[in-house]
């Protein structure tokens, strides 16, 4: 068995500025949310998981996830740091586990859970523009799935 060592210092404290709750991906859907009308709520303590966007008319809970802490497997930004491997693998594993234990009890109190990956809001190649046609296609087919149409 490897011995589980945390990060260096250094590289949890970068790792802790690129999580948190008022992430870019979250400031993203945030705003063509409200291009589009829809009035939320934002990290609601009193819900499982205290979840980042809260749609209380539409019974609807919009979870944006980050592809690194969540660990979106396939996706290239879902790849595991080269240094102290064993201890990230345990660490989003929790990770996952916490997410499938709030978007079950979320579902289970009623709501309708939309999860996001950072990946989906047209990021990366392309111009300026054509990031923002992709973010924007995305944030169309996002409005149609929380209104229910
Ligand atoms: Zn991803």
């Amino acid at each position: 068995m490897p011995r589980l060592t945390p990060p260096t210092p250094t590289r949890s404290r970068i790792m802790a500025a690129i999580r948190g709750h008022d992430t870019a991906p979250e400031r993203l859907v945030r705003s063509a949310l409200h291009r589009h009308g829809l009035r939320f709520r934002l990290h609601v303590r009193d819900l499982p998981g205290r979840p980042d966007i809260v749609l209380p008319r539409h019974r609807t809970v919009i979870l944006v996830h980050g592809c690194f802490w969540h660990r979106h497997l396939g996706c290239p930004k879902g790849t595991l740091p080269a240094t102290n491997r064993a201890w990230w693998v345990a660490k989003l594993r929790r990770n996952r586990a916490r997410d499938r234990r709030n978007v079950r009890d979320l579902q289970a109190a009623g709501w309708r859970v939309i999860v996001v990956g950072e990946c989906e809001l047209g990021a990366g190649r392309g111009t300026a523009a054509q990031r923002a046609m992709r973010l924007e296609r995305f944030a169309r087919g996002l409005v149609r799935k929380v209104r229910g149409a």
